[in-house]
């Protein structure tokens, strides 16, 4: 083991199911490897479907008491494990970039990002109000919410802190129980996560985390098992769909934040540093890895050059590597077959004729490095125009006016985010209505924090994370008629 934490009993590697440490049934393991130098990290247990079944069954059982207590008493919990995250920052980030490979800064930022929802939502989640509807005759029509009942929650790897406590967050500040299922490249994170909750009181039961490598094994018991009434998943559109298909027959409510091909519209008037400036982070943050990425930097023909040339100068002060190092400003890429994968979608938009400005190859530093990449030249009909890069690739596409660029930015089946750089306040405006995403930075593209509604439309999903209107996803509204009031 390589990991090297202040408090070492953070670095867990069994299942956590009904509020026990437990392996699998089957005692079988899975190993966890630091993208940066290939090293093994940890063996973790692996799960199936019949562990997976008992979790759903303990989550059903705890939530009869978590759901009957007053808002406060479940607030008073998720405070204290808001705090504990907060607490335990520097191990946590040190586990996750040991996993994961960000950059420690990055992991830093994550785990502040990931306590927020957990504070955020201890706050709104003594906030669920009703209503009263006032009908014409002898009746009153009383509206309550309930929490919706035992969620299942499957979540990715590029953020293996925040991407769960923004769902587990909301669900168990209403009332739910939750079982979760980590990506397979990052659940010590998850793990480490649990046991705060665990540290923090939380009712054995209320929340269980399942590793495993069969991952259809653990979502197919998750999505077919009739006591799971909501699948809340982060992760690509394909699998997205599938567990859809699954939650159908059931029918489950589902919560889906999926993939994003995310353009960033810097038109003429834009201020050039600022779109500049923002562009970087939106395309090199994570190293790519991120939903809400930008995948499509769409010029205009009279700042094109420009623009082009200090893009490119900023991008080449980069400093690959490992994220523990600290002369590092990006990180590696998840896996070797995603660095593989990365340079496919490169050398597609090469032969097809376009032009590698910096960059444009895989990393010396191992094997899941790839060097940050600008492309010009490039077209629609390429890979990275129609696909999710998921890496630390910008093509520099050229438009002429305001409809192309709109057109441009909405030729594609995805719709998470979108960024426009205008200085003019009425182009921002139009723009940002006429591209259909569930969101929109205008001058800015640090968009995500805990107040806000997080989310996708189109191809990219439904529901929405964080804010106000990330308890909805977690509440059943229930119409209660009072009959007879003039007797
Ligand atoms: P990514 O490209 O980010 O790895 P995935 O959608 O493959 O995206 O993975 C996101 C999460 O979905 C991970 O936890 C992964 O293990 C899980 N997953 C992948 N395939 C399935 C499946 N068939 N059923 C349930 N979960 C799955």
């Amino acid at each position: 083991m390589t990991i090297q934490l202040k408090d070492s009993s953070l670095l867990k590697t069994q299942a956590f199911i009904d509020g026990a440490w437990v392996d699998g049934d089957k005692g079988e393991t899975f190993a966890v490897t630091d993208p940066a130098t290939g090293q093994h990290l940890a063996d973790v247990a692996s799960v199936g479907a019949d562990e997976t079944r008992r979790a759903i069954a303990a989550a059903d059982r705890a939530m009869i008491e978590w759901k009957a207590l007053p808002a406060k008493s479940r607030s008073d919990v998720l405070e204290k494990w808001h705090q504990l995250i907060v607490d335990n920052t520097e191990d946590l980030a040190v586990i996750m970039t040991a996993e994961q490979g960000k950059t420690l800064a990055e992991s830093r930022g994550e785990v502040a990002y990931g306590a927020s929802f957990v504070k955020w939502f201890a706050e709104e989640g003594k906030r669920v109000y009703g209503d009263i509807i006032p009908t014409p005759s002898d009746r009153r029509g009383v509206v309550v919410k309930q929490p919706v009942g035992v969620v299942a929650a499957i979540t990715p790897w590029n953020f293996p802190n925040a991407m769960i406590t923004r769902k587990a967050g909301p669900a168990l500040a209403v009332g739910c129980a939750i079982v979760l299922k980590p990506a397979a490249e990052t659940p010590l994170s998850a793990l480490a996560l649990v046991e705060l909750a665990n540290r923090a009181g939380l009712p054995a039961g209320l929340f269980s985390v399942l590793p495993g490598m069969d991952a259809p094994a653990i979502g197919g018991e998750m999505t077919s098992n009739p006591t799971v009434k909501k699948v809340t998943f982060t992760g690509s559109t394909p699998v997205g769909k599938l567990l859809m298909k699954q939650c159908a027959d059931t029918v489950k409510r589902t919560s889906m934040e999926l993939g994003g091909n995310a353009p960033v519209i810097i038109f003429d008037d834009a201020d050039l540093d600022l779109a500049i400036a923002g562009a970087l982070t939106a395309k090199y943050r994570n190293s790519g890895q991120t939903c809400i990425c930008a995948n499509r930097l769409l010029v205009q023909e009279g700042i094109y050059d420009a623009f082009v040339e200090k893009f490119s100068a900023a991008v080449s002060e980069f400093r690959i590597g490992n994220g523990f190092e600290a002369a590092t400003t990006h990180g590696p890429v998840i896996t070797e077959k995603a660095a593989k994968e990365i340079h496919s979608k490169v050398q597609n938009a090469v032969e097809e004729g376009a032009t590698v400005v910096i960059g444009g190859q895989p990393g010396e530093q191992g094997a899941c490095f790839y060097q940050p990449t600008v492309l010009t030249n490039v077209t629609e009909d390429m890979r990275v125009f129609r696909e999710e890069i998921f890496g630390p690739v910008a093509p520099v596409f050229k438009f002429s006016t305001e409809a192309d660029a709109i057109r441009m930015a909405n030729d594609t089946e995805f719709g998470l985010a979108a960024y426009v750089y205008t200085e003019s306040m009425g182009r921002s405006w139009r723009v940002s209505e006429a591209v259909d995403y569930g969101m929109v930075g205008v001058n800015e593209t640090a968009i995500s924090s805990e107040v806000i509604p997080f989310g996708g439309v189109k191809e990219s999903g439904q529901g929405r994370e964080g804010s106000k209107y990330g308890l909805d996803d977690y509440l059943e509204t229930k119409y209660i008629c009072f009959g007879a009031l003039q007797r």
